[in-house]
Protein backbone atom coordinates (compact mmCIF):
# COMPACT_ATOMS: atom_id res chain seq x y z
CA UNK A 1 0.00 0.00 0.00
CA UNK A 2 1.68 3.24 -1.08
CA UNK A 3 0.35 7.07 0.13
CA UNK A 4 -0.80 7.27 -3.69
CA UNK A 5 -3.44 4.56 -3.32
CA UNK A 6 -7.21 5.50 -3.61
CA UNK A 7 -9.98 4.44 -1.43
CA UNK A 8 -13.81 4.66 -1.36
CA UNK A 9 -16.15 3.93 1.02
CA UNK A 10 -19.71 2.75 0.06
CA UNK A 11 -22.12 3.26 3.55
CA UNK A 12 -25.87 2.04 4.33
CA UNK A 13 -27.82 2.33 6.74
CA UNK A 14 -28.57 5.18 9.79
CA UNK A 15 -26.55 8.18 10.35
CA UNK A 16 -24.56 6.30 13.20
CA UNK A 17 -23.18 4.06 10.14
CA UNK A 18 -22.51 7.69 8.54
CA UNK A 19 -20.87 9.18 11.22
CA UNK A 20 -18.66 5.92 11.58
CA UNK A 21 -17.62 6.17 8.18
CA UNK A 22 -16.91 9.57 8.27
CA UNK A 23 -14.03 8.29 10.80
CA UNK A 24 -13.20 5.59 8.41
CA UNK A 25 -12.39 8.54 5.56
CA UNK A 26 -10.27 10.21 8.25
CA UNK A 27 -8.61 7.19 8.77
CA UNK A 28 -7.63 6.15 5.15
CA UNK A 29 -6.96 9.61 4.71
CA UNK A 30 -4.24 9.76 7.78
CA UNK A 31 -2.54 7.10 6.47
CA UNK A 32 -1.91 8.63 2.71
CA UNK A 33 -4.67 7.56 1.14
CA UNK A 34 -7.32 9.69 -1.49
CA UNK A 35 -10.35 9.63 -2.44
CA UNK A 36 -11.16 7.83 -5.42
CA UNK A 37 -13.55 9.20 -7.90
CA UNK A 38 -15.54 6.22 -8.52
CA UNK A 39 -15.77 2.72 -7.14
CA UNK A 40 -13.50 1.35 -10.32
CA UNK A 41 -10.41 4.20 -9.39
CA UNK A 42 -10.23 2.23 -5.83
CA UNK A 43 -7.05 0.37 -4.13
CA UNK A 44 -9.05 -0.09 -1.07
CA UNK A 45 -13.41 -0.39 -0.81
CA UNK A 46 -14.87 -0.29 2.73
CA UNK A 47 -17.87 -1.20 2.97
CA UNK A 48 -19.69 -0.37 6.07
CA UNK A 49 -23.07 -2.45 6.17
CA UNK A 50 -26.19 -2.27 7.71
CA UNK A 51 -28.24 -5.21 9.09
CA UNK A 52 -31.26 -3.25 10.64
CA UNK A 53 -33.20 -4.06 7.42
CA UNK A 54 -33.35 -7.12 5.07
CA UNK A 55 -33.19 -5.15 2.17
CA UNK A 56 -29.89 -3.25 3.42
CA UNK A 57 -28.48 -6.45 3.22
CA UNK A 58 -29.25 -7.68 -0.23
CA UNK A 59 -27.60 -4.49 -1.82
CA UNK A 60 -24.48 -5.04 0.60
CA UNK A 61 -24.73 -9.00 -1.15
CA UNK A 62 -25.35 -7.34 -4.65
CA UNK A 63 -23.15 -4.66 -4.11
CA UNK A 64 -20.34 -7.91 -3.31
CA UNK A 65 -21.22 -9.65 -6.15
CA UNK A 66 -20.68 -7.08 -8.75
CA UNK A 67 -17.07 -6.35 -7.31
CA UNK A 68 -16.36 -9.87 -8.22
CA UNK A 69 -15.20 -8.75 -11.78
CA UNK A 70 -13.45 -5.29 -10.57
CA UNK A 71 -11.03 -7.83 -7.83
CA UNK A 72 -10.64 -10.10 -11.07
CA UNK A 73 -9.59 -7.03 -13.39
CA UNK A 74 -7.68 -5.83 -10.10
CA UNK A 75 -5.97 -8.96 -8.01
CA UNK A 76 -4.52 -6.74 -5.80
CA UNK A 77 -7.81 -4.37 -4.69
CA UNK A 78 -8.35 -4.65 -1.09
CA UNK A 79 -12.19 -4.85 0.06
CA UNK A 80 -13.28 -4.85 3.60
CA UNK A 81 -16.67 -5.11 4.91
CA UNK A 82 -17.47 -3.69 8.56
CA UNK A 83 -20.34 -2.33 9.97
CA UNK A 84 -23.56 -4.36 11.83
CA UNK A 85 -23.73 -7.25 9.47
CA UNK A 86 -20.28 -8.47 10.34
CA UNK A 87 -20.70 -8.29 14.01
CA UNK A 88 -23.66 -11.34 13.43
CA UNK A 89 -20.93 -14.91 12.88
CA UNK A 90 -23.39 -16.49 10.84
CA UNK A 91 -23.15 -13.31 8.12
CA UNK A 92 -19.04 -13.37 8.90
CA UNK A 93 -18.63 -16.99 7.77
CA UNK A 94 -21.33 -16.50 4.50
CA UNK A 95 -19.47 -13.35 3.32
CA UNK A 96 -15.95 -15.51 3.52
CA UNK A 97 -17.53 -18.61 2.15
CA UNK A 98 -19.88 -16.93 -0.76
CA UNK A 99 -17.65 -14.16 -1.64
CA UNK A 100 -14.05 -15.60 -0.80
CA UNK A 101 -12.20 -12.30 -2.73
CA UNK A 102 -13.24 -10.29 0.20
CA UNK A 103 -10.00 -9.57 2.25
CA UNK A 104 -11.27 -8.20 5.76
CA UNK A 105 -14.41 -8.77 7.46
CA UNK A 106 -14.55 -6.50 10.26
CA UNK A 107 -16.81 -5.84 13.20
CA UNK A 108 -18.26 -2.39 15.11
CA UNK A 109 -16.25 -2.10 17.94
CA UNK A 110 -12.64 -2.38 15.95
CA UNK A 111 -12.20 0.78 13.52
CA UNK A 112 -9.42 2.28 15.59
CA UNK A 113 -7.40 -1.10 14.50
CA UNK A 114 -8.48 -0.66 11.17
CA UNK A 115 -4.93 0.52 9.73
CA UNK A 116 -2.90 -2.86 11.14
CA UNK A 117 -6.16 -5.06 9.82
CA UNK A 118 -5.56 -3.20 6.14
CA UNK A 119 -2.02 -4.22 5.72
CA UNK A 120 -2.67 -7.54 7.53
CA UNK A 121 -5.60 -7.98 5.32
CA UNK A 122 -3.97 -7.13 1.76
CA UNK A 123 -1.21 -9.60 2.21
CA UNK A 124 -3.60 -12.71 2.94
CA UNK A 125 -4.58 -14.95 0.30
CA UNK A 126 -7.80 -16.34 2.87
CA UNK A 127 -10.39 -13.66 3.95
CA UNK A 128 -9.54 -12.56 7.23
CA UNK A 129 -12.31 -12.08 9.77
CA UNK A 130 -12.19 -10.01 13.10
CA UNK A 131 -14.95 -9.26 14.90
CA UNK A 132 -15.52 -9.88 18.70
CA UNK A 133 -18.28 -8.07 20.99
CA UNK A 134 -17.75 -4.27 21.16
CA UNK A 135 -17.15 -2.57 24.20
CA UNK A 136 -15.37 0.39 25.23
CA UNK A 137 -15.74 3.87 23.50
CA UNK A 138 -11.89 5.22 21.24
CA UNK A 139 -11.40 8.58 21.29
CA UNK A 140 -9.12 10.00 19.33
CA UNK A 141 -9.99 8.48 15.92
CA UNK A 142 -9.78 11.34 12.78
CA UNK A 143 -12.58 12.26 10.90
CA UNK A 144 -13.42 13.36 7.89
CA UNK A 145 -16.69 14.88 7.44
CA UNK A 146 -18.36 15.68 4.17
CA UNK A 147 -20.35 18.84 5.59
CA UNK A 148 -18.62 21.89 6.89
CA UNK A 149 -21.35 23.28 8.47
CA UNK A 150 -23.55 20.87 10.00
CA UNK A 151 -22.21 17.74 11.84
CA UNK A 152 -22.86 14.13 13.42
CA UNK A 153 -21.40 13.95 16.46
CA UNK A 154 -21.59 10.33 18.43
CA UNK A 155 -22.84 10.88 21.82
CA UNK A 156 -22.66 7.30 23.10
CA UNK A 157 -22.55 3.72 21.21
CA UNK A 158 -25.05 0.58 21.52
CA UNK A 159 -28.34 0.14 23.26
CA UNK A 160 -29.85 -2.10 26.15
CA UNK A 161 -33.46 -2.14 25.10
CA UNK A 162 -33.64 -5.32 23.32
CA UNK A 163 -36.55 -4.61 21.91
CA UNK A 164 -38.11 -7.64 20.22
CA UNK A 165 -37.60 -7.40 16.42
CA UNK A 166 -34.04 -5.32 16.86
CA UNK A 167 -31.10 -6.63 15.86
CA UNK A 168 -28.97 -3.43 17.28
CA UNK A 169 -28.26 -4.24 20.83
CA UNK A 170 -26.52 -7.45 19.47
CA UNK A 171 -24.32 -6.00 17.28
CA UNK A 172 -23.42 -2.91 18.82
CA UNK A 173 -23.22 -3.43 22.49
CA UNK A 174 -24.47 -2.05 25.39
CA UNK A 175 -24.26 1.39 26.21
CA UNK A 176 -21.87 3.22 26.45
CA UNK A 177 -21.44 6.81 26.86
CA UNK A 178 -18.65 9.57 25.47
CA UNK A 179 -17.38 11.43 28.48
CA UNK A 180 -19.12 15.04 28.26
CA UNK A 181 -15.55 16.63 28.16
CA UNK A 182 -14.63 14.62 25.06
CA UNK A 183 -18.03 15.28 23.24
CA UNK A 184 -17.89 19.16 24.36
CA UNK A 185 -14.10 19.31 23.02
CA UNK A 186 -15.17 17.81 19.95
CA UNK A 187 -18.15 20.23 19.74
CA UNK A 188 -15.95 23.35 20.47
CA UNK A 189 -12.98 22.55 17.86
CA UNK A 190 -15.79 21.88 15.53
CA UNK A 191 -17.36 25.22 15.88
CA UNK A 192 -13.77 26.84 15.68
CA UNK A 193 -13.60 25.23 11.83
CA UNK A 194 -17.02 26.62 11.13
CA UNK A 195 -19.96 24.44 11.94
CA UNK A 196 -22.67 25.83 13.21
CA UNK A 197 -24.95 22.98 13.82
CA UNK A 198 -24.58 19.47 15.45
CA UNK A 199 -26.44 16.77 15.39
CA UNK A 200 -25.73 14.22 18.74
CA UNK A 201 -26.37 10.26 17.99
CA UNK A 202 -27.43 7.52 19.93
CA UNK A 203 -29.65 4.61 19.90
CA UNK A 204 -31.16 6.51 22.73
CA UNK A 205 -29.62 9.64 23.56
CA UNK A 206 -32.26 9.98 26.53
CA UNK A 207 -30.28 7.16 28.64
CA UNK A 208 -26.88 8.72 27.85
CA UNK A 209 -24.93 9.02 30.95
CA UNK A 210 -26.40 6.02 33.16
CA UNK A 211 -23.48 4.35 32.48
CA UNK A 212 -21.51 6.86 34.76
CA UNK A 213 -23.34 6.54 38.01
CA UNK A 214 -23.00 9.98 38.71
CA UNK A 215 -26.21 11.64 37.96
CA UNK A 216 -25.06 13.13 34.84
CA UNK A 217 -27.45 12.78 31.98
CA UNK A 218 -28.75 14.05 28.51
CA UNK A 219 -30.42 17.08 30.03
CA UNK A 220 -26.76 18.05 31.29
CA UNK A 221 -24.86 17.14 28.45
CA UNK A 222 -27.56 19.83 26.42
CA UNK A 223 -26.77 22.43 28.39
CA UNK A 224 -23.15 22.15 28.84
CA UNK A 225 -22.99 22.03 24.95
CA UNK A 226 -25.77 25.23 24.66
CA UNK A 227 -22.41 27.04 25.98
CA UNK A 228 -20.52 26.46 23.29
CA UNK A 229 -19.48 29.90 21.54
CA UNK A 230 -20.25 30.08 17.89
CA UNK A 231 -22.70 27.13 18.03
CA UNK A 232 -26.20 28.19 16.98
CA UNK A 233 -28.02 24.64 16.79
CA UNK A 234 -28.30 21.77 18.65
CA UNK A 235 -30.29 18.69 17.37
CA UNK A 236 -30.52 15.00 18.52
CA UNK A 237 -31.68 11.91 17.78
CA UNK A 238 -33.29 9.00 18.53
CA UNK A 239 -35.19 9.04 21.30
CA UNK A 240 -36.40 6.12 23.44
CA UNK A 241 -40.22 7.14 24.43
CA UNK A 242 -40.07 5.57 27.72
CA UNK A 243 -36.70 7.34 28.96
CA UNK A 244 -37.84 10.65 27.66
CA UNK A 245 -38.38 12.89 30.67
CA UNK A 246 -40.34 15.88 31.62
CA UNK A 247 -37.01 17.03 32.95
CA UNK A 248 -35.69 16.97 29.57
CA UNK A 249 -38.03 19.18 28.32
CA UNK A 250 -37.41 22.23 31.15
CA UNK A 251 -33.70 21.73 29.97
CA UNK A 252 -34.66 21.98 26.31
CA UNK A 253 -37.00 25.32 27.52
CA UNK A 254 -34.28 26.66 28.81
CA UNK A 255 -31.08 26.43 26.22
CA UNK A 256 -31.94 28.09 23.25
CA UNK A 257 -29.94 26.56 20.73
CA UNK A 258 -31.33 23.34 21.43
CA UNK A 259 -33.61 22.90 18.30
CA UNK A 260 -37.47 22.30 18.52
CA UNK A 261 -37.46 18.95 16.47
CA UNK A 262 -38.17 15.68 18.69
CA UNK A 263 -37.72 12.69 16.79
CA UNK A 264 -39.92 9.96 18.54
CA UNK A 265 -40.46 6.41 17.39
CA UNK A 266 -43.80 5.34 18.06
CA UNK A 267 -43.24 2.41 16.53
CA UNK A 268 -47.27 1.29 17.00
CA UNK A 269 -49.90 2.00 17.90
CA UNK A 270 -51.60 -0.98 19.30
CA UNK A 271 -50.66 -1.52 23.49
CA UNK A 272 -50.51 -5.43 22.70
CA UNK A 273 -47.89 -4.79 19.42
CA UNK A 274 -45.90 -2.21 21.76
CA UNK A 275 -45.91 -5.13 24.52
CA UNK A 276 -44.91 -7.78 22.46
CA UNK A 277 -42.09 -5.31 20.71
CA UNK A 278 -40.62 -5.00 24.52
CA UNK A 279 -40.92 -1.67 24.14
CA UNK A 280 -41.56 -0.25 27.57
CA UNK A 281 -44.64 2.17 26.89
CA UNK A 282 -47.89 2.33 26.07
CA UNK A 283 -50.00 4.46 23.75
CA UNK A 284 -51.29 6.93 27.14
CA UNK A 285 -48.02 7.30 27.97
CA UNK A 286 -46.74 8.31 24.44
CA UNK A 287 -49.57 10.23 24.10
CA UNK A 288 -49.10 12.23 27.49
CA UNK A 289 -45.61 12.77 26.52
CA UNK A 290 -46.72 14.49 23.30
CA UNK A 291 -48.65 17.14 24.91
CA UNK A 292 -45.66 17.67 27.57
CA UNK A 293 -43.79 18.51 24.42
CA UNK A 294 -46.52 20.46 22.89
CA UNK A 295 -47.72 22.55 25.84
CA UNK A 296 -44.11 23.44 26.83
CA UNK A 297 -42.98 23.99 23.51
CA UNK A 298 -45.46 25.01 20.87
CA UNK A 299 -44.50 24.86 17.34
CA UNK A 300 -42.01 22.06 18.33
CA UNK A 301 -42.27 19.69 15.34
CA UNK A 302 -42.63 16.08 15.61
CA UNK A 303 -41.66 13.39 13.89
CA UNK A 304 -41.47 9.28 13.94
CA UNK A 305 -40.80 5.54 13.07
CA UNK A 306 -43.29 3.44 12.29
CA UNK A 307 -43.13 -0.32 11.48
CA UNK A 308 -46.55 -2.54 9.96
CA UNK A 309 -46.53 -6.23 10.29
CA UNK A 310 -44.79 -7.08 13.36
CA UNK A 311 -46.13 -10.64 14.05
CA UNK A 312 -49.61 -10.49 15.59
CA UNK A 313 -50.38 -7.40 14.36
CA UNK A 314 -54.16 -7.87 13.20
CA UNK A 315 -56.54 -5.42 11.74
CA UNK A 316 -57.42 -3.68 15.15
CA UNK A 317 -53.89 -3.09 16.00
CA UNK A 318 -53.04 -1.54 12.75
CA UNK A 319 -55.84 0.55 13.21
CA UNK A 320 -54.51 1.97 16.42
CA UNK A 321 -51.71 2.54 14.74
CA UNK A 322 -54.11 5.04 12.48
CA UNK A 323 -55.30 6.25 15.08
CA UNK A 324 -52.31 7.24 16.74
CA UNK A 325 -51.29 9.01 13.64
CA UNK A 326 -54.41 11.10 13.43
CA UNK A 327 -53.70 12.34 17.17
CA UNK A 328 -50.25 13.36 17.37
CA UNK A 329 -50.18 14.49 14.08
CA UNK A 330 -46.61 14.20 12.76
CA UNK A 331 -44.87 16.64 10.75
CA UNK A 332 -43.32 13.19 9.03
CA UNK A 333 -42.68 9.65 9.61
CA UNK A 334 -41.09 6.87 8.32
CA UNK A 335 -42.58 4.04 7.97
CA UNK A 336 -41.30 0.21 7.75
CA UNK A 337 -42.29 -3.22 6.75
CA UNK A 338 -41.16 -5.54 9.80
CA UNK A 339 -39.32 -8.18 8.36
CA UNK A 340 -37.44 -10.96 10.38
CA UNK A 341 -33.90 -10.32 11.54
CA UNK A 342 -32.04 -13.95 12.40
CA UNK A 343 -30.96 -13.98 16.12
CA UNK A 344 -34.38 -11.72 17.48
CA UNK A 345 -36.45 -13.17 19.58
CA UNK A 346 -39.67 -11.55 16.95
CA UNK A 347 -38.19 -14.61 14.15
CA UNK A 348 -39.81 -17.28 16.15
CA UNK A 349 -42.83 -15.79 17.06
CA UNK A 350 -46.50 -16.95 15.64
CA UNK A 351 -49.04 -15.40 13.48
CA UNK A 352 -46.56 -13.70 11.04
CA UNK A 353 -48.60 -10.93 8.99
CA UNK A 354 -48.35 -12.05 5.02
CA UNK A 355 -46.09 -10.27 3.02
CA UNK A 356 -49.59 -8.98 0.89
CA UNK A 357 -51.12 -7.55 4.18
CA UNK A 358 -48.03 -5.65 5.32
CA UNK A 359 -47.97 -3.81 1.74
CA UNK A 360 -51.32 -3.06 1.88
CA UNK A 361 -51.16 -1.18 5.44
CA UNK A 362 -48.12 0.65 4.59
CA UNK A 363 -49.57 1.92 1.41
CA UNK A 364 -52.37 3.12 3.58
CA UNK A 365 -50.29 4.11 6.21
CA UNK A 366 -47.97 6.31 3.87
CA UNK A 367 -50.52 7.79 2.31
CA UNK A 368 -52.49 9.31 5.08
CA UNK A 369 -49.32 9.98 6.49
CA UNK A 370 -48.26 12.14 3.37
CA UNK A 371 -51.61 13.90 4.11
CA UNK A 372 -51.00 15.01 7.60
CA UNK A 373 -47.61 16.13 6.12
CA UNK A 374 -48.66 18.36 3.75
CA UNK A 375 -51.09 19.49 5.83
CA UNK A 376 -48.58 20.45 8.40
CA UNK A 377 -46.83 22.30 6.21
CA UNK A 378 -49.23 24.13 4.11
CA UNK A 379 -50.13 25.71 7.57
CA UNK A 380 -47.04 27.15 7.92
CA UNK A 381 -47.77 29.59 5.36
CA UNK A 382 -47.71 33.15 6.61
CA UNK A 383 -45.21 32.11 9.68
CA UNK A 384 -41.59 33.77 10.17
CA UNK A 385 -38.90 31.06 10.10
CA UNK A 386 -35.22 31.30 11.55
CA UNK A 387 -33.31 29.70 8.88
CA UNK A 388 -29.25 28.55 8.87
CA UNK A 389 -28.73 28.80 4.95
CA UNK A 390 -26.88 25.52 3.72
CA UNK A 391 -26.26 26.82 0.08
CA UNK A 392 -27.66 26.76 -3.37
CA UNK A 393 -31.23 24.83 -3.45
CA UNK A 394 -30.53 21.52 -5.54
CA UNK A 395 -33.38 22.20 -7.32
CA UNK A 396 -32.96 25.89 -8.54
CA UNK A 397 -29.72 26.60 -8.06
CA UNK A 398 -31.38 30.26 -7.85
CA UNK A 399 -32.87 29.67 -4.90
CA UNK A 400 -31.35 29.07 -1.56
CA UNK A 401 -31.90 26.27 1.11
CA UNK A 402 -31.52 25.96 4.42
CA UNK A 403 -33.58 24.61 7.56
CA UNK A 404 -35.99 25.87 10.34
CA UNK A 405 -35.29 24.93 13.94
CA UNK A 406 -37.69 22.39 13.33
CA UNK A 407 -35.91 20.52 10.89
CA UNK A 408 -38.04 21.48 7.33
CA UNK A 409 -35.98 22.04 3.95
CA UNK A 410 -36.79 25.61 2.55
CA UNK A 411 -36.20 27.01 -0.46
CA UNK A 412 -36.35 31.00 -0.91
CA UNK A 413 -35.04 33.55 -2.62
CA UNK A 414 -31.29 34.55 -0.74
CA UNK A 415 -29.91 37.91 -2.63
CA UNK A 416 -26.18 38.13 -0.95
CA UNK A 417 -26.51 35.40 1.35
CA UNK A 418 -24.20 32.36 2.04
CA UNK A 419 -23.98 29.87 3.50
CA UNK A 420 -23.82 29.65 6.98
CA UNK A 421 -26.21 32.85 7.46
CA UNK A 422 -28.96 33.13 9.66
CA UNK A 423 -31.60 34.78 8.18
CA UNK A 424 -35.80 34.97 8.89
CA UNK A 425 -37.92 33.50 6.02
CA UNK A 426 -41.48 34.46 5.47
CA UNK A 427 -42.96 30.97 4.86
CA UNK A 428 -45.39 31.28 1.58
CA UNK A 429 -45.95 27.65 0.81
CA UNK A 430 -45.59 24.02 1.75
CA UNK A 431 -45.62 20.54 -0.06
CA UNK A 432 -45.05 16.97 1.21
CA UNK A 433 -40.92 17.34 1.14
CA UNK A 434 -40.62 21.42 1.88
CA UNK A 435 -41.59 24.94 2.67
CA UNK A 436 -41.19 27.73 -0.07
CA UNK A 437 -40.27 31.36 1.61
CA UNK A 438 -39.35 34.54 0.98
CA UNK A 439 -36.75 36.99 3.05
CA UNK A 440 -38.94 38.27 5.74
CA UNK A 441 -37.52 42.37 5.53
CA UNK A 442 -34.03 40.84 4.95
CA UNK A 443 -32.60 41.05 8.37
CA UNK A 444 -30.28 38.32 9.67
CA UNK A 445 -30.24 37.09 12.80
CA UNK A 446 -28.56 39.37 15.30
CA UNK A 447 -26.20 36.54 16.43
CA UNK A 448 -24.58 36.55 12.89
CA UNK A 449 -22.29 39.28 14.34
CA UNK A 450 -19.96 37.17 17.06
CA UNK A 451 -20.04 34.11 14.21
CA UNK A 452 -18.65 35.94 11.43
CA UNK A 453 -15.83 36.79 14.53
CA UNK A 454 -15.20 33.18 14.86
CA UNK A 455 -15.14 32.09 11.21
CA UNK A 456 -12.27 35.01 10.77
CA UNK A 457 -10.10 33.82 13.67
CA UNK A 458 -9.68 30.48 12.02
CA UNK A 459 -9.95 31.00 7.96
S1 LIG B 1 -34.23 1.15 21.33
FE1 LIG B 1 -35.04 -0.77 20.46
S2 LIG B 1 -35.19 -0.31 18.26
FE2 LIG B 1 -33.84 1.25 19.14
S3 LIG B 1 -31.77 0.42 18.87
FE3 LIG B 1 -32.45 -0.18 20.93
S4 LIG B 1 -33.32 -2.21 20.66
FE4 LIG B 1 -33.19 -1.30 18.61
Amino acid sequence: MTGKSHYHIVTFGCQMNESDSERMHGIMEQLGYTAAGSIEDSDVILINTCSVRETAENKVYGLLGRLKKLKEKKPGLVIGVGGCMTQVESTAAHIKKRYPYVNLVFGTGIMHQLPDLLEQAAGNKKTMIICRPPEGVYEGLPVKREDDLKAWVPVMYGCDNFCTYCIVPHVRGRERSRLPEDIFKEVEDLTLAGCREVTLLGQNVNSYGKDFGNGYGFGDLLASLNNVQGLLRIRFMTSHPKDFSLGLIDTIEKNPKVCEHFHIPLQSGSDKILKAMNRGYNRDYYLELISGIRNRIPGAAITTDIMVGFPGEKEADFAATMDMIERVGYDAAYTFIYNKRAGTPAENMADQVPEDEKTRRIGSLIKRQNQISIEKNVEEAGRIHQILVEGPSRADVNMLSGRTRTNKLVIFPGRALKKGDLIDVKIIGGSLTHLKGEESGGNKCPCVGPIAEVQHVHT
